[in-house]
């Protein structure tokens, strides 16, 4: 099975994609943790990715699509993988469709966490203290929410109009969350 969280920054794509993983017992996909973890090697990939990210921009498509080739080509991905974060343009959502059929795959379900902005601004500033990420600065914060509605929220209509998006109200517990997306998971 394939799955894809959308959402915009802070929502709780990463905490909810964990659970997920573990739940299901695929591996989670998410472009933003080997982004950074490039970024902590200093690879070719985190010099390239580095300035981009702190300033809360995305990354090219080239280079995302790259990631992810590579990705479903690891034996642990062969059941199907948790995407996190991963479409984030419509290039993006068309390349993975490409890759994933490739491997007779699709995105078997789409699941959009739903969170207000005012609960977003909340949550980021709090994980700021705790994560200490570069990019949930204020000014970062804003242009990655910039980015998001810009350039990720079409994203959103371009699944609807083929299959579906599954809305999961992403306020309340991070377990009551849970349980909304397995209830849509495993009806
Ligand atoms: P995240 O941890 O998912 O919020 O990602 C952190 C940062 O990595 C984003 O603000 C982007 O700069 C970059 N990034 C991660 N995934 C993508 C993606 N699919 N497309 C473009 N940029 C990305």
């Amino acid at each position: 099975m394939d799955l894809l969280l959308l959402g915009p920054p802070g929502a709780g794509k990463g905490t909810q994609g964990v659970r997920l993983s573990a739940r299901l017992g695929l591996p989670k996909l998410a472009t933003g943790d080997l982004l950074r973890e490039a970024v902590t090697q200093r690879t070719q990939l985190g010099l390239k990715a580095q300035a981009i990210m702190e300033a809360g921009a995305l990354v090219s498509d080239d280079l995302i699509l790259a990631m992810v080739r590579e990705e479903l080509a690891k034996p642990a991905a062969r059941r199907g993988v948790i995407l996190d974060g991963v479409v984030r343009t419509i290039p993006q959502a068309e390349g993975v469709a490409a890759l994933l059929a490739e491997r007779g795959r699709q995105i078997d379900l789409v699941l959009f966490l739903d969170v207000s902005d005012e609960e977003i601004l909340g949550r980021i500033a709090k994980r700021r203290g705790i994560e200490g990420r570069v990019d949930d600065a204020p000014e970062s914060v804003a242009r990655r929410l910039k980015a998001y509605r810009e350039q990720t929220a079409p994203v959103l209509a371009w699944y609807q109009a083929r299959g579906g998006v599954t809305r999961i109200e992403g306020t309340g517990t991070v377990d009551e969350i849970a349980a909304r997306i397995l209830r849509a998971v495993e009806p």
